[in-house]
């Protein structure tokens, strides 16, 4: 069944191609991982190892008594060469572990992950949103006790342009994210669960349907639109309720999970298995674009060498997908649980950037674009003025930064970047999201 999607969006060119007939295959270890101590929102981990200590493939080498967090694992059996800082993708510095791996490595052995329930154990495991957003997933698995959730979502749609690391789970492993569908049903006590698959994808869903025949997953095909996957958006297009305003996705008795995250879940449960590695798509202008096995804490450097290194001029490195993800300072930055892409982008691929005295011609466009129903041409422009309450008052802080309003704006108005301003101005004064 087609169901209608949500309002607003956009089609970008999909790119998908480049990436989506290519299996997963496992990247090979890196000389050093440099595995950051904060791979998640919330509380960062404080070191459990020291210089010169061995670690084993899956022992905890961060950790955090903090609710919101995620302990962190060695994703290999090796030594720690030093307890340090590291960049990120994001540009900021972290704590991290730098890990020198043994030459032989068994992939099929780890410490096996402890808990006295489906809760316990998916946060032990180290489990977060896999889909980018990295929020610690045992937390969303004990929804606050006034909400009751009726209906578990998993967002297979991969609304982002490029990325295919999604797609190929759903159909290399349709069994594992069916299996992670049911335990999030059973955990949450939701009568349903549904798994939103958008239409440019036929084959995964077909093969998650087969694999969900008999059980109490559904599978539902969605319209290909961007951005699908963004959680408000999502379930409008298969429940048609609307979040309120400024509650969680459980006040209209819906929770969304990524099939990724879901695929984590299962293998916690089922094989007591800590998240070492994740599925990630590294495309673009690569010599082998494809979608790899990698271990957290591989440089980006080190995985695009993988991918057979650039080919042709390149513009800009992309974390994630071009839509949201952070463009590269330094290609030696690791992978995190939250990293779903590497894109290679040229200089035909990637719009030069702009500084912020474009005119805006009130087209409309953006405000037609905006999934979120904003007016960014209008918070744009108090932002511009540092007119931070009048930002406000259009509600910036509904903006979910999904990059569409940019996308179609004709004079290119760095919308998202004048909006991101006005949001950190308004917190920074303590209004409420
Ligand atoms: S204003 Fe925010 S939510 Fe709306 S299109 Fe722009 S980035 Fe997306
Ligand atoms: S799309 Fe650009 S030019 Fe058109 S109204 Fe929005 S900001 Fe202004």
């Amino acid at each position: 069944m087609l169901k209608g999607a949500f309002l607003g969006g956009i089609h970008p060119p999909e790119m998908k191609h480049l990436s989506a007939g290519s299996a997963i295959e496992r990247a090979p270890v890196p000389e050093r991982l440099v595995v950051p101590l904060v791979q998640h929102l919330g509380a960062p981990c404080q070191p459990m190892v020291e210089a010169g200590q061995r670690v084993r493939r899956g022992e905890v080498i961060g950790s955090v008594d903090a609710l919101v967090s995620a302990p962190v694992h060695s994703p290999v059996d090796g030594e720690v060469v030093s307890v340090g800082e590291c960049l990120t993708a994001a540009g900021t510095r972290a704590a991290c572990v730098t890990i020198a791996p043994y030459e032989d490595q068994d992939f099929e052995q780890w410490v096996r992950v402890e808990g006295r329930d489906v809760p316990s154990i998916v946060r032990a495991a180290g489990i977060v949103g896999l889909g980018g957003a990295a929020f610690p997933t045992a937390v969303k698995l004990v929804p606050p006790k006034d909400l009751e959730v009726s209906t578990v979502i998993l967002n297979g749609c991969e609304c982002e342009p490029y990325l295919t690391c999604d797609h190929r789970l759903m159909l290399e492993s349709p069994d594992l994210v069916v299996r992670g569908a049911s335990i999030l049903r059973t955990t949450l006590g939701a009568a349903r669960v549904v798994v939103g698959v958008e239409a440019n994808k036929p084959d995964a869903a077909e093969a998650l349907r087969k694999a969900s025949d008999g059980t109490d997953v559904e599978v539902l095909v969605l319209p290909t639109k961007y951005p699908q996957g963004a959680e408000k958006q999502l379930i409008w297009a298969v429940l048609r309720k609307e979040v309120p305003h400024g509650k969680l996705p459980a006040a209209a008795g819906a929770l969304v999970h990524n099939v990724g995250t879901a695929a984590a879940i299962a293998e916690a449960i089922d094989l007591q298995k800590p998240l070492m590695e994740r599925i990630v798509t590294v495309t673009g202008r690569v010599a082998r674009p494809g979608n790899y096995r990698v271990l957290l804490g591989t440089l980006v450097s080190d995985l695009i060498r993988a991918a057979g290194g650039f080919a042709g001029e390149v513009a800009r490195v992309v974390a994630g997908g071009p839509m949201t993800g952070p463009a590269l300072g330094s290609l030696d930055v690791p992978v995190t649980k939250g990293m779903s892409g590497v894109v290679v982008l040229g200089p035909d691929d990637a719009a030069p950037p702009v500084d912020g005295d474009q005119p805006c011609i009130r087209c409309g466009r953006c405000s037609e674009a905006c999934p979120m129903f904003l007016q960014p041409f209008a918070i744009g422009t108090y932002a511009n003025a540092h007119l931070w309450d009048r930002a406000g008052e259009f509600h910036a802080l509904d903006c979910i930064e999904c990059g569409a309003c940019a996308y179609v704006c004709p004079t290119r108005r760095p919308l998202v970047q004048l909006i991101r301003l006005a949001k950190g101005a308004l917190l920074a004064k303590g209004v409420k999201p």
